[in-house]
Order: structure tokens, then sequence, then C-alpha cells
């Protein structure tokens, strides 16, 4: 059967690494999310890792060319499985381009794009109250979609963390970065025709709900 190649798109804090851990496992997808692949490097030092830290402490993008092996060896080792969800990647235009080159490699295409819309404003309380589990990576609010115990992952047990880049400046540079660099590649896969834009500014069960309708 042919892969499938979905692709999770929007600002930082839309939520999309919180539907995309869901759609995963719901849709039997291999998930490749580069900012945890990233972090993961980070937390075992790796050389990837190193050098990656000081882009992400600052809010720019990690080179694409560190990220492009990452992405390869992660596409390589999953052929043949029902599909492929993206979290986080591609960034900007040349980053499409990159992915476009690698599944023409293996005759696939992109199937959709979902687009998670929210606005600036709203990013800022999403962010500064996020937490994450360093064992699973599952996303935590601590308002809106808390641990059931103080600050301990509901599945693994172990002490949530706040990310790094979780602070004001950086967030307000992710979000510059943002604009200047991903809001293209948005343009451009509406151009496309492949993109459903959904309104990330409703509870969870809803925007996932909307997201399955459109898989
Ligand atoms: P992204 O991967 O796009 O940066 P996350 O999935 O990590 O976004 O979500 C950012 C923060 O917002 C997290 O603290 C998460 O728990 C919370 N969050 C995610 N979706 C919603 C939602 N629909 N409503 C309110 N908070 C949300
Ligand atoms: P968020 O969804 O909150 O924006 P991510 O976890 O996707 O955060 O990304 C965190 C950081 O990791 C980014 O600010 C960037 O430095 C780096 N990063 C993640 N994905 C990519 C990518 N595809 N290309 C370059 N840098 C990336
Ligand atoms: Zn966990």
């Amino acid at each position: 059967m042919k892969n499938r190649i979905f692709i999770l798109i929007g600002p930082p804090g839309a939520g999309k690494g919180t539907q995309a851990k869901n759609m995963a496992s719901l849709k039997d997808f291999v998930l490749i999310s580069t900012g945890d692949l990233l972090r993961e490097n980070v937390g075992k030092k790796t050389e990837l890792g190193n050098t990656a830290k000081s882009y992400m402490d600052k809010g720019e993008l990690v080179p694409t060319d560190l990220v492009a092996r990452m992405i390869k060896a992660n596409i390589e080792q999953n052929i043949g499985k029902n599909g492929f969800l993206f979290d986080g990647f591609p960034r900007d235009l040349a980053q499409n381009t990159l992915l476009s080159d690698m599944l023409e490699e293996f005759n696939l295409d992109i199937d959709k794009v979902i687009y998670i819309d929210v606005k600036d404003e709203v990013i800022f309380e999403r962010l500064t109250n996020r937490r994450i589990c360093p064992k699973c990576k599952r996303v935590y609010h601590m308002r809106y979609n808390p641990p059931k115990n103080d600050e301990l992952c509901d599945d693994c047990k172990v002490s949530l963390i706040v990310r790094d880049d979780d602070k004001i400046d950086v967030i307000k540079k992710r979000l510059e970065v943002y604009h200047k660099l991903t809001q293209p590649l948005v343009d451009y896969y509406e151009e496309s025709g492949k993109i459903t834009k959904i309104n990330g500014e409703r509870a969870p069960k809803e925007v996932e709900a909307e997201i399955i309708a459109n898989m």
C-alpha cells in the first residue's frame, strides 16, 4: 500500500504537537516531529543536538541541512508503513522543496496539509503555561490541559518540564520567524489546493474532530 503523507502546520503554540500525537496513534501513522527529534538530540548532547541548541535557544530555525539528515533517516526506516504525519516540518519554502525531492525518490506526494490557525495574542498564554513530559513528549497546559497529579505526566509519572524556548523573548522571536518564513509556505500550499484551514482557538477535542473529518 502507498504511504499517505500528511503535514501539520501552524504557528508555535497552535496545538500541532497535541493533535499530532493523537492523530498518529489513531491512524497508525509514523509521526515525525522535528522539534521533538531535535530536543532529543539536545538532551543526549549529540553533535547535532549541540549545534541545534544554539539556534533553538534563540528561537531561530536550525539550518536545513541538519534537519534534512534527520528526516531522511526517519523516512527510510519507515517506508512501507501506513503513512507519515509531519509536525513542524517543512518550515519554509526551501524545506518544502527538500521534502518534495525526498518524496519523489519514493514515488510519494503530499496528500494533505492541515493548517491550525491561532492568533498571536492567544499564543503567549498557551506557551508560557506549556509543560511537556521529557519521556513520552506528551504536551500539557497548566490551565487548559493540566496533568492529574501536580506536575507529573499522567502516563509516565515523571516530572513535567518547561521547554527552554518557552520564554517571552524567545516566543516573540519564534513568532517573528513564523510570519517571515513559514507563513509564505502556508500561502504556497493554499495555492496548491491541498490545505485545510482549521480554527485552532477551540477546545482540543473540537479541533481534533475537525482534523479527523478532513483526513
Ligand atoms: P505546538 O506544537 O503547535 O507548538 P502544542 O500542542 O505544544 O503546540 O500546544 C501549545 C500549548 O497549548 C500546550 O500547553 C497545549 O497543552 C495547549 N493547547 C493545545 N491545544 C489547545 C487548545 N485547543 N486550546 C487550549 N490550549 C491548547
Ligand atoms: P513550536 O511548535 O512551538 O514552534 P517546535 O518544537 O516545532 O516548536 O520547534 C522548536 C524549535 O526547534 C524551533 O524554534 C526551531 O529552532 C527548531 N525546529 C523545529 N523544527 C524545525 C525545522 N523543520 N527546521 C528548522 N528548525 C526547526
Ligand atoms: Zn509521559
